[in-house]
């Protein structure tokens, strides 16, 4: 599955948060460095820009928040992952979770037939 044919938006506040290549999320460490990150769109692509050039610790949990409303992207229900919402078109959405643990490739795509998982 190429993810990159679908929108990601913010589950607060919908706004869209990719472009046909990168989704784009404020970061926070936790040690309350601050920084934006450009994730790959590619589903099993776990490449990542970070801005400024960080070097994350292994399973180190990192906070995403949405660069537009700021909201706190943690799936209210896996504390461990970020959740967005995917548009597959006018009527169908499906939630998406990421592993937020540095390291840990983990990616979710929730449908209506079940969980698809995906993992690097
Ligand atoms: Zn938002």
């Amino acid at each position: 599955m190429n993810l990159g044919q679908y929108s990601f938006s913010c589950p607060q506040c919908r706004a869209e948060l990719n472009n046909s290549k990168v989704i784009t999320l404020n970061t926070e460490r936790a040690n309350r460095d601050k920084g934006v990150i450009q994730l790959s769109v590619g589903v099993g692509d776990y490449t990542f820009k970070h801005e400024p050039k960080t070097e994350f610790n292994e399973g180190e949990i990192v906070s995403f928040y949405c660069p537009h409303c700021k909201a706190d992207l943690s799936a209210p229900q896996h504390k461990d992952f970020i959740l967005l919402k995917m548009d597959v078109d006018e009527n169908i959405q499906f939630d998406v979770i990421f592993s937020r643990k540095a390291g840990h490739r983990r990616t979710y795509v929730i449908t209506e037939d079940g969980i698809e998982s995906y993992h690097g």
